[in-house]
């Protein structure tokens, strides 16, 4: 199995990416926000509670992602790798993510984490905003929220992962083929 993370801060192209990557790869894509939105589209007690976050621009609590995410891998056997986008988001997710794989005997291969500036980001959210219907696209002061989540809890992810040699920079500024490139030079080296 070849297990990726697709890592970045909001609005930098980890389902544009992820999508592309999916298609050219086989394997199974698991975003936490979709995965989310679904349980919101649902009315499921577990999306209502995570609705509660995700509009005021917080993380949804680690038990609920990682719950989530168990079952999951545990619905897709026989796969030839996962690729999580927008997961781990917490270092205690990304301890609970590689429990879980080592109980499959697999681990995590890459990290590949998209940088883009903040303007840019902003700018980003925004403009997905006018067209996506997400309520946590349409406000600026929510969308600060997020990024500010993310400098603080989850960058610390890409830390974890630095610790055993894991991650690999890529820059997410440019046209998405060029990206997209840059992205399948990395997995092309270790698979
Ligand atoms: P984006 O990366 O564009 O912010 P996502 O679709 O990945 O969008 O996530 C939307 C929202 O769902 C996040 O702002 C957060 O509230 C919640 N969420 C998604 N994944 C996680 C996670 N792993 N842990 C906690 N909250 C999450």
């Amino acid at each position: 199995m070849f297990n990726i993370i697709l890592f970045g801060p909001p609005g930098s192209g980890k389902g544009t990416q992820s999508q592309k990557l999916i298609e050219k790869y086989g394997w199974k894509h698991l975003s936490t926000g979709d995965l989310l939105r679904s349980e919101i589209a649902q009315q499921t007690p577990l999306g209502l509670e995570a609705k509660n976050f995700i509009d005021k621009g917080q993380l949804v609590p680690d038990e609920v992602v990682i719950g989530m995410i168990s079952t999951a891998l545990e619905t897709n056997p026989g796969v030839p790798g996962f690729l999580f986008d927008g997961f781990p988001r917490t270092a205690a997710q990304a301890e609970a993510l590689d429990k879980l794989l080592q109980l499959k005997k697999t681990a995590i291969a890459v990290m590949l984490a998209l940088d883009v500036s903040e303007e840019e980001l902003v700018k980003r959210l925004l403009n997905r905003g006018q067209s996506s219907g997400r309520s946590d696209d349409t406000d600026e002061s929510i969308i600060r929220s997020r990024i500010e989540e993310y400098e603080t809890k989850t960058k610390p992810v890409a830390d974890y992962y630095n610790g055993f040699n894991k991650v690999v920079h890529i820059k997410g500024e440019g046209s998405v083929e060029e990206i997209f490139e840059a992205l399948c030079k990395e997995i092309d080296k270790r698979t």
